[in-house]
């Protein structure tokens, strides 16, 4: 299992510091964002390493990811309403935190342009 020790979503993802879990499975964990930008704002993470969506990341994982996208809408009550899924990748998209993650944002009509509401 790849961690890396200076990574903070290694650490979150892993229970090594706890925040506030919306699913886990054994392959992934949902945690709310910490600077939500919608109602609802749960970044889905693998436990293990990866820096964004084409560091060759395993197809079992991102089955995962996307199982978990389904578990997280439930859980918020946002599987009628929609929502919207993202994975900045790499610097031109703003990708601030160098471990793969998918955004899930809801409970608002979202913006066209924004990542969250406007
Ligand atoms: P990115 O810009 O890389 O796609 O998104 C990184 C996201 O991680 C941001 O929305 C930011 O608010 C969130 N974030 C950064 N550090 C932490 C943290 O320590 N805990 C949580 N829950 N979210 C974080
Ligand atoms: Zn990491």
């Amino acid at each position: 299992m790849a961690k890396k020790d200076d990574c903070i979503f290694c650490k979150l993802a892993n229970h090594v510091i706890e925040t506030d879990y919306v699913y886990e499975d054994d392959l992934v964990c949902a945690f709310k964002d910490a600077n939500p930008q919608a109602p609802v704002h749960v970044l889905v993470v693998p436990k293990d390493h990866y820096d964004n969506i084409v560091d060759d990341v395993p197809a079992d994982v991102l089955a995962a990811m996307v199982h978990a996208v389904g578990e997280v809408a439930r859980a918020c009550g946002i599987d009628e309403s929609g929502f919207r899924v993202i994975a900045n990748t790499g610097e031109a998209a703003g990708q601030t935190v160098m471990h793969l993650h998918m955004h899930v944002l809801g409970g608002t009509r979202l913006g066209e342009e924004s990542m969250g509401s406007e």
